[in-house]
């Protein structure tokens, strides 16, 4: 059995791996700030022994004994990241220098969850791990692109500097049951308003394309890439190749839900990429067995399924 702390575990990603770390017979601490995690999305393993919870900010110094540490603490909606944009920045870097230090003294081997934002708004499509990327330095994304940009860098040389057991993991939208309904990401926003009658709002002309990868699909990958060989760092692209534009998106969403919703157009905000795909050639070489199984349209049953349960029961939203 390992000890593995997982940061930002009561987040939407990380409540999924706090869940499936347990099931294979881990021991988990979930560390959060609940900045946009919910005690409710966890609540469900606290009777489970193995499973602990603290409430710790990551840009300050924590000391614990474990095996293995995932870093997923960080908001990653834009509507979150841009609400204190300082504040995104110091969690990934002084988040990541926490962690990595963490893992330097008591040897654990450590990763951290990147971003296809790394990438900014791409030139070279698909986006293989190569790519420097297209990142506007001082654009209304540049807190999460740069803080993440600048943890990719110290992991690197924590490894090269310092020995630490590192691995990046770079992850492309993501989406799934336990997102917030409010987040204002695209998949939640868009499968909300089809579900209430309200209007799509698609911003731009709705051809910018992204490549959503179910949850299932990512806490695989995640695992898979902790266990490779330990002179395998990464960074490495994982997501779903399935390309879509926001309007396929909305009119999937409206076909499965059946509303009456009609599509509206809003302004694309600044720095908004034009397009996303991921290259993920050097994930199926390097992950045993790994590819994305969930395809867009059964994901987005099950994560319409979610949104509906709790607009039926009010209860989920009054849960801390
Ligand atoms: P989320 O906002 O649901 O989860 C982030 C979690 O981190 C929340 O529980 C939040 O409370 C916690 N957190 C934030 N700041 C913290 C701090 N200073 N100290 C401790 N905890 C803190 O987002 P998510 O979609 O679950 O994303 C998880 C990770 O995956 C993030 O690092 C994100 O950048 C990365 N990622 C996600 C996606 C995606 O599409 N979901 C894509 C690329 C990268
Ligand atoms: N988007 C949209 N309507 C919305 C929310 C988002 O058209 O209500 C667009 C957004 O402009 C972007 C895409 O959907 O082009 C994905 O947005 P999201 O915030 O989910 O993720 P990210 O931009 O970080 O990939």
């Amino acid at each position: 059995m390992k000890r593995i702390l997982v940061t930002g575990g009561a987040g939407f990603v990380g409540s999924h791996l706090c869940e499936r770390l347990l099931n294979e017979g881990n021991e988990v601490v979930c560390m959060d700030n609940y900045f946009t995690g919910r005690k409710s999305k966890i609540v469900h393993l606290m009777d489970n022994p193995y499973f602990e919870l603290i409430r710790h900010d990551v840009t300050l110094p924590y000391f614990i004994e474990v095996d293995e540490i995932y870093n997923l603490a960080c908001p990653a909606s834009p509507v979150h990241y841009q609400h204190n944009p300082i504040k995104t920045i110091k969690t990934s870097v002084l988040g990541a220098i926490n962690m990595l230090g963490l893992a330097k003294r008591i040897n654990a081997k450590i990763l951290q969850a990147s971003t296809s934002e790394v990438y900014g708004d791409p030139e070279i499509h698909p986006q293989p791990e190569n790519y420097w990327g297209h990142v506007n330095p001082i654009g209304i994304r540049s807190c999460y692109d740069e803080g993440k940009r600048c943890a990719e860098s110290l992991f690197i040389n924590y490894h090269h500097s310092n020995d630490v057991l590192v691995k990046i993991i770079r992850i492309f939208n993501t989406y799934g049951p336990r997102m917030e309904p409010d987040d204002g990401r695209v998949v939640s926003n868009f499968i909300m308003q089809a579900l209430q009658g309200k209007d799509i709002t698609v911003f731009g002309e709705g051809t910018q394309t992204r490549s959503f990868q179910y949850v299932s699909d990512l806490v695989d990958g995640m695992i898979k890439m902790m266990d490779t060989d330990d002179d395998f760092i990464g960074p490495i692209n994982i997501g779903n190749p399935g390309e879509f534009t926001m309007l396929e998106l909305a009119q999937n969403i409206i076909e499965i839900t059946g509303s009456k919703s009609k599509i509206i157009h809003l302004p694309l905000p600044s720095d908004d990429p034009m397009q996303r795909k991921p290259d993920i050639s050097l994930a199926k070489e390097k992950l045993k067995d790994w590819e994305p199984s969930v395809d867009l349209k059964s994901g987005l049953i099950k994560t319409i399924e979610y949104f509906d349960n709790m607009l039926q029961d009010q209860s989920i939203k009054a849960l801390v």
